[in-house]
C-alpha cells in the first residue's frame, strides 16, 4: 500500500488536548476553562450576528479588533485577531521563526511550542528549569535565540514580574531577537506586560479569550505588537486563510470585552477561590507554588500523581496529569466554582 502522507506529516508527533468527557456530571477541571459562563451579552450579540451569516466576515476581526484595542489602550494597528490563540501562535511561528530565526523556551511550558517548531521546521531548544519549576532567565538568554515564554507559565502557574520580562525584551532587542510572550493566563495574575508593547518593537504578546472571558468554545485569540509585527502576521494569515474568525466569534468576543464589570466579577471570584483552595491543598500536605493563573500545580510528597489522578477520577473529578517524568508527581487542577473546589477538597481528604 502506498503511504500518501508527505514526509512532514509522517513525522508528526501531535499535541494532545485534554479530554472532553461526554458525561456532564463529571466535575471537569482538566483544561483550564472558566468556572463561569460568558457574559450574557455574548449570547445576545451572537444571535444578532447570526442574521448576517450570508456575508463573509471582515478579514481583520473588524469590531472585535477595535474592542481589543480599546481594552488595552492601543491603536487597532497593534492588534491581530485569530481563531484561538493556538492559531495565533502558529501564525507567529510562520511569520517570525525558521531556520534563520531559531527559537527557545523553558523546558516546562505549553507543550504546543515544540510541536509547532516541529511542524514548521524551526530549530528549537528546550532550556532546563531552575529548582524544578522556575524559568531560568539567564539560561534562556544564553541561547541567543528568539524566546517563546508563557507568562504566567503553564503548567507551573508561576509568573515572572513585568520588570523581569522587560529586561528580557531589552536584552533580546539588543541582539535583534523576538520575544513572543503568551499571556493566556495573565488576567488572573497581579500584573501583565501589555504596557510594554509601545516600548519594544521586538515584543509580540499573544492572548486568548478562552480563559478569563470564558469563551473557549468560541475560539478567539489575538496578538498585540507594533504595526510591523502585526502586518507580518496579517501577511501570513492572508497566505493561509483570510477569514479565521467567523461573524459569531467577532460579535461574541466584542460583546464580552464590552462587559467589563462581568469580566472583573468572574475573574475576581476565580482568584478568590484559587487562594482559598491553595490554602486547603497545603493543609492537606500538598506542595505547590503560588499560582498566578486559573489553575494550580500541586504534588503530594507521599502520593504518586497518577494515583491521586485515578482516585479523583473514580470520584467523578477530572484533573490533568502529565506522563512527562519531570512532572509526573504533579496534578494540574483548574479552579472551578467554590462548590466544585469544596468537592475536590473533600475527595482529596479521603485520598491522602
Ligand atoms: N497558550 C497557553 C499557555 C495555553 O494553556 C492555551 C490553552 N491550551 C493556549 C495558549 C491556547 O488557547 P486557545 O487556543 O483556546 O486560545
Amino acid at each position: 500500500m502506498t503511504d500518501y502522507r508527505s514526509a512532514r506529516s509522517r513525522g508528526l508527533v501531535p499535541y494532545v488536548a485534554g479530554e472532553q468527557p461526554k458525561d456532564r456530571n463529571i466535575i471537569k477541571l482538566n483544561t483550564n476553562e472558566n468556572a463561569y459562563p460568558p457574559s450574557p451579552r455574548v449570547k445576545e450579540a451572537v444571535e444578532r450576528a447570526a442574521a448576517d451569516l450570508r456575508l463573509y466576515p471582515p478579514t481583520d476581526g473588524g469590531l472585535l479588533r477595535e474592542a481589543i484595542a480599546r481594552r488595552h489602550g492601543l491603536p487597532a494597528e497593534c492588534v491581530f485577531c485569530g481563531n484561538g490563540s493556538d492559531e495565533v501562535l502558529a501564525l507567529a511561528y510562520l511569520a517570525f521563526f525558521g531556520e534563520d530565526r531559531p527559537l527557545c523556551s523553558p523546558r516546562l511550558t505549553y507543550s504546543f511550542y515544540p510541536v509547532y517548531a516541529q511542524v514548521f521546521g524551526v530549530p528549537y531548544a528546550a532550556v532546563p528549569m531552575r529548582d524544578g519549576l522556575y524559568v531560568d532567565v539567564e539560561a534562556l538568554l544564553a541561547e541567543n535565540r528568539a524566546v517563546a515564554l508563557a507568562n504566567p507559565n503553564a503548567p507551573t502557574t508561576v509568573g515572572l514580574p513585568a520588570v523581569r520580562v522587560r529586561a528580557i525584551a531589552k536584552t533580546l532587542r539588543e541582539r535583534g531577537r523576538l520575544l513572543m510572550l503568551d499571556e493566556a493566563y495573565a488576567d488572573f495574575a497581579a500584573e501583565d506586560c501589555t504596557h510594554l508593547v509601545g516600548e519594544f518593537d521586538n515584543l509580540l504578546i499573544v492572548r486568548t479569550m478562552s480563559k478569563s472571558y470564558a469563551l473557549a468554545g468560541l475560539r478567539v485569540g489575538y496578538a498585540l505588537g507594533q504595526p510591523p509585527l502585526i502586518r507580518a502576521m496579517a501577511a501570513v494569515k492572508d497566505s493561509f486563510n483570510s477569514y479565521p474568525l467567523d461573524r459569531l466569534a467577532i460579535a461574541g468576543g466584542a460583546a464580552a470585552l464590552e462587559d467589563d464589570a462581568y469580566f472583573r466579577q468572574t475573574r475576581d471570584a476565580t482568584v478568590r477561590t484559587r487562594e482559598r483552595f491553595t490554602g486547603e491543598l497545603r493543609s492537606l500536605g500538598f506542595v505547590l507554588p503560588d499560582s498566578s493563573s486559573n489553575f494550580v500545580f500541586a504534588r503530594h510528597p507521599e502520593h504518586a500523581g497518577a494515583d491521586v489522578f485515578a482516585a479523583l477520577r473514580a470520584r467523578g473529578i477530572l484533573v490533568r496529569h502529565f506522563a512527562n517524568p519531570l512532572i509526573s508527581d504533579y496534578l494540574r487542577i483548574t479552579i472551578g466554582t467554590d462548590a466544585q473546589m469544596d468537592a475536590v477538597t473533600a475527595a482529596l481528604r479521603e485520598v491522602v
